[in-house]
């Protein structure tokens, strides 16, 4: 019987959301004694959704919150503090979410605001499950360097870097790595049109529901530059 202790920042986005549906049907297979795994949360964080991470916070109880907005503050004090939940606003409640002991930590912000924390986490060798890949791209030097010397664990989750990871435990046998991409939702519309394009369209990717920012990158292709 295992039972390990994780914090997510960006607990309400896209990539948050299937983490704690993970560790919810890992919780109830341990409750069931079908698994032998539970996850126990740390800290969960938004930015402005605060009723979602109300939400998250009654089912997972974890030992902290974080809102950056602190337009609702009130409301998240009012609905959390019987509970005994530790609530922080702002985006310096983000590195501490970051500094509080965890066996790992899911890095799930979108965009830069997401590199911060994930830096504090790398300082303090964490095991970082890395999403935000942003982080790779606007600061790769500074991120790698601190986790070396912190002897911090990443595991890429975003798909094409996970499977790469994946190949290369045996990199001998890996002679060349080729990217591909699904298409988007504008896999065949002419270059004419895609001046006419609205964000609407961008963001219905076929197939998949991700955040807003990573659909348009899918749409416009930035995503597959990022990812190099
Ligand atoms: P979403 O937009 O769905 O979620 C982003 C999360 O970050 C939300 O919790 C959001 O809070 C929070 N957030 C946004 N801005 C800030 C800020 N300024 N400060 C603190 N928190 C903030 O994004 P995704 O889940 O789609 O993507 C997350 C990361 O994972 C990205 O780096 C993306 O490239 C990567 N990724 C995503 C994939 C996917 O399938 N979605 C696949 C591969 C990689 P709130 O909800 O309050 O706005």
């Amino acid at each position: 019987m295992s039972i390990k202790t994780i914090s997510i920042l960006g607990s309400t986005g896209s990539i948050g959301c299937s983490t704690l549906d993970v560790i919810e049907q890992t919780n109830n297979n341990y409750s069931n004694n079908i698994g032998d795994l539970r996850f126990e949360i740390i800290a969960l964080t938004a930015n402005r959704a605060y009723k979602q991470l109300i939400e998250q916070a009654k089912k997972f109880k974890p030992k902290m919150v974080v809102l950056v907005e602190k337009e609702h503050c009130d409301e998240v004090v009012e609905a959390l503090n019987p509970l005994g939940i530790k609530i922080s606003f702002g985006p310096e409640a983000l590195i501490e979410a970051a500094q509080m002991q965890s066996d790992m930590i899911m890095a799930a912000i979108v965009g830069a605001a997401g590199l911060g924390p994930t830096i504090e986490a790398a300082k303090r060798g964490a095991n970082i499950l890395l999403a935000n890949k942003e982080c790779l791209v606007c600061a790769g030097d500074v991120f790698l360097k601190t986790a070396k010397e912190n002897n911090a664990k990443i595991l890429p989750v975003d798909s094409e870097h996970n499977a790469i990871f994946q190949v290369l435990q045996n990199p001998k046998e890996v002679e060349k790595l080729i990217l591909t991409a699904s298409g988007g939702p504008f896999l065949n519309t002419h270059i004419d049109n895609l001046y006419d394009v609205t964000p609407e369209q961008a963001v219905a990717h076929p197939n998949w529901q991700m955040g807003k920012k990573i659909s348009v990158d899918c749409a416009s292709l930035m995503n597959k530059g990022l990812e190099l």
